[in-house]
């Protein structure tokens, strides 16, 4: 089964490109190539990516362009936070390249961007999607108190390293905040992995403490090298999130999810998230 998507730009569409373009911001919607961009932004659900739209980082699924080092634009969180008051967003998902070349690893940039729309947008929540950090930097990152803190497992222990990832540093950062914050993360399916793999890596993201889970299918981006190695069904995604439950995840798991996809987003009420 081939994933078909709607294409579908209407006036909403039109009022983000052009609050990106005046606002010189960047999403991770158009920047990764994502299917549901058309969707996502009519529904006024854009997710924003800071640091730059280099990556320090090669990962064979992503379409991120990669560079050794990049500039930091320090009036970035001041324009974003205006962005979101201008949408008036109840949630909004910040995301990042990593950025290995900062010592912080942007983690103060990240910090200053929460500050920001809670001063401009007290009632917003924030959800923050961070890559891979070192512990010091995890505690700014811990420090500027978002709603909720995502990190993307995105496949399992065997593949992950193929992929250009690092399985247990994900599980260990995962782990830093268990107890301290609401975390979530997402898993791609289709890059190879077996059923027995993604049990495993359910129980693994169980055991640090992740409440949010979400799991879509991969997509192969413009420019990456990685193939879909599988289409999976609808009942083997309702098989998969039917194992989530029994292990107590919120879970979101169909074709279209991504971790920022406004149909995820859209069910967190405004006041407070239902985990
Ligand atoms: S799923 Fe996320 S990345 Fe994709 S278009 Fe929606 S908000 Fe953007």
């Amino acid at each position: 089964m081939k994933l078909k998507v709607k294409y579908k730009k209407g006036k909403n569409f039109f009022k983000v490109k052009a609050l990106l373009k005046v606002s010189n911001l960047k999403t991770i919607c158009e920047e990764s190539d994502c299917p549901n961009v058309y969707e996502c932004w009519e529904e006024l659900s854009p997710s924003f990516l800071i640091l730059g739209n280099y990556c320090t980082q090669k990962c064979s699924f992503c379409n991120l362009k990669f560079s050794k080092e990049g500039e930091i634009d320090p009036e970035e969180p001041l324009r974003l936070a205006r962005a979101v008051r201008y949408l008036n967003l109840k949630y909004v998902v910040i995301t990042s390249v990593r950025r290995r070349d900062l010592e912080d690893e942007g983690a103060n940039h990240f910090k200053r961007c929460v500050e920001l729309i809670r001063e401009l947008s007290p009632s917003t929540k924030v959800e923050i999607l961070i890559p891979v950090m070192e512990r010091e930097n995890l505690k700014v990152i811990l420090s500027s108190k978002p709603d909720v803190l995502s990190h993307n497992l995105e496949t399992v222990r065997r593949l992950s390293k193929r992929i250009g990832r690092d399985y247990e540093k994900s599980l260990e950062v995962l782990s830093f905040f268990k107890g301290k914050l609401i975390t979530k993360s997402n898993l791609m399916l289709g890059l190879g992995e077996e059923e027995e793999e993604i049990y495993q890596t359910l129980k693994d993201l169980k055991e640090v403490g992740v409440s949010i889970l979400t799991v879509g299918q991969y997509l192969k981006p413009k420019n990456s090298p990685y193939p879909v190695k599988k289409y999976y069904k609808e009942e083997e995604f309702k098989r998969i999130e039917r194992w989530a439950k029994e292990l107590g995840f919120k879970v979101f798991c169909s074709p279209r999810v991504r971790t920022s996809y406004h149909e995820v987003i859209k069910l967190f009420p405004s006041q407070s998230p239902p985990w």
